[in-house]
């Protein structure tokens, strides 16, 4: 059990998808209050979730289910709502001390800014939220005190490497990445692959949008993007190694050339207690790592060729202003695209290279900059294909 005073109610939006349902495991492990519950679409879940939780609020984001979730929670005292205003209610409640949004997607970018913006301290799973508005995320956390702690296993490494020592001092990060489902593959192999050999990943249980960001490479080069915002640093500084075993998370490199690392097995439900608890380390339910059940662990360089996502992240970063917005807004079309069986698997990284050579990419001054653009690029995705 948790120290009680170091318990922080949670706000937890996307409770039903593969991140919220393994926090919603850590959170009854530890003993820790659900204040909120948000889920897009499937209210069976939510359902049974708020049932066992009993939260204040509940709240479904497509609002063609709202009035089924409220028939079906009327003999409770759950506050039910819907939509994005439902969703930065949840994000916004008083009685909440941290937020762990593990949306999918940018439409997690205004629940955040409503828990900063209420100084909430918010653990960020949604990596899309960073992407696309990273400079705006970061400042506003500054402005109203509120501690953006990461959850992607990378980024909780990273920050866990960085305990006690000084950010200045660090000469270089080095993100890990499995290499995903088509590692050392072909070019001409990629053409043909179905979404079912897409999403099927050798090490990580994980959500269909990410899976397919592992798939495309695309997920580590939005990663980096979420790196340069996390940890102030340059896209020069963050150095992508594949290690297909995932038992490395990623490491820090100090001026004086030591490096810590942190390991573990693949078990997202170490990143996600380590967010909910830090500063501290409570016992958890995760298997331990043996060095002797190890595979050799083995460390190459990313395929750049055959990964041109990797490359496109690196090119929108450097580029500033709305290009990674722009950049996310198209690879989130595509993939939702390629999951429904509509375009193939080149076709993501196709259409996004396009996407970051329309005109008027212009610089990320405010919220609205940034959903005009998303907006605006999602519709040029969808004329580009149909
Ligand atoms: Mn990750």
């Amino acid at each position: 059990m948790i120290p009680h005073k170091i318990m922080k109610n949670i706000s937890l939006l996307g409770s039903t998808g593969s991140i919220g349902t393994q926090a919603l495991d850590v959170i009854k492990n530890l003993g820790m209050k659900i204040v909120a519950l948000t889920a897009n679409q499937n209210i069976k879940l939510l359902e049974k979730q708020a049932r066992e939780f009993n939260p204040e609020l509940v709240c479904i984001f497509d609002e063609n289910y709202y009035i089924e979730l409220k028939e079906n929670l009327k003999d409770t005292s759950i506050c039910v709502t819907a939509g994005l205003e439902g969703c930065c209610k949840a994000a916004a409640l008083d009685s909440a001390g941290i937020v762990l949004n593990s949306v999918v997607g940018m439409v997690g970018l205004m629940p955040t800014m409503c828990a900063i913006e209420n100084g909430k301290d918010v653990a960020i799973a949604n990596k899309e939220t960073l992407v696309a508005g990273g400079k705006l995320v970061m400042e506003s956390a500054k402005k109203y005190g509120s501690h953006i702690i990461p959850v992607d296993s990378e980024h909780s490494a990273i920050f866990q490497c960085m305990q006690g020592n000084k950010t200045d001092q660090v000469s270089k990060i080095i993100l890990t990445a499995s290499g995903g489902p088509f590692l050392g593959k072909s070019r001409d192999f990629l053409k043909n692959v179905t979404v079912k050999d897409a999403l099927n990943h050798p090490n990580w249980s994980m959500g269909r949008k990410i899976s397919i960001d592992s798939a495309t490479m695309m997920n580590k080069g939005l990663e980096l993007i979420e790196a340069v915002w996390l940890f102030d640093k340059h896209p020069s500084e963050i150095e992508i190694v594949v290690h297909p075993q995932s038992i490395l998370h990623s490491a820090v490199e100090y001026v004086d050339r030591s490096v810590i690392g942190q390991f573990g097995n693949p078990d997202m439900r170490i990143p996600i207690q380590y967010a909910l608890t830090y500063p501290n380390r409570i016992t958890s339910k995760v298997k331990p790592l043996s060095f002797f059940e190890c595979q050799n662990l083995t460390f190459i360089k990313p395929d750049y060729d055959t990964f041109g996502c990797l490359n496109l992240c690196k090119e929108a970063i450097s580029k500033g202003g709305l290009y990674p917005t722009v950049l996310n807004a198209a690879n989130e079309k595509a993939v939702e695209l390629f999951l429904g069986g509509k375009i193939g698997f080149l076709d993501i990284e196709q259409v996004v290279k396009k996407a970051m050579t329309l005109q008027e990419i212009g610089e990320l001054d405010s919220m609205s900059s940034i959903f005009e653009i998303d907006k605006k690029t999602k519709d040029f995705v969808m004329n580009y294909f149909f």
